[in-house]
């Protein structure tokens, strides 16, 4: 039963880690950070105009890398939750969440009473 979930999520977490490897790279302290274009320390960055274009870009890339960054969390509590006995248990009011709530969402964190109490 579980494991289908944790597929699912090994599934997932695997595609996020893909994702934000080609948006950014791992910190020292293991945050993701969108890596600057790599164009954008050569001689091209005489063009005042293009370097806006490319900032710009990597402004999207970093909002774009922070919600996959917080995707990977809520799948990684998930997977500590499952080692630690916990899963499938809301946060909020610690009874099971509905089954056909992990099925859409197997990173849940509450069940569908609470699912905007947890940010
Ligand atoms: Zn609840």
């Amino acid at each position: 039963m579980l494991k289908i979930y944790k597929t699912k999520l090994d599934e997932e977490k695997k595609l996020l880690e893909d994702e934000l490897g080609t948006l950014g790279q791992v910190d020292k302290k293991g945050d993701w950070e969108a890596t600057p274009d790599d164009k954008m320390v050569t001689q091209e960055v005489q063009d005042e105009g293009d370097m806006a274009d490319r900032s710009e870009d990597y402004e999207e890339r970093s909002i774009k890398l922070n919600f996959l960054e917080l995707r990977l969390a809520d799948i990684n509590r998930a997977l500590e939750k499952m080692n630690g006995g916990n899963y499938g248990i809301c946060e909020v009011c610690k009874k099971k969440i509905e089954m056909d709530r992990l099925e859409v969402n197997p990173a849940a964190r509450t069940c569908k009473e609470h699912m905007d109490k947890v940010v």
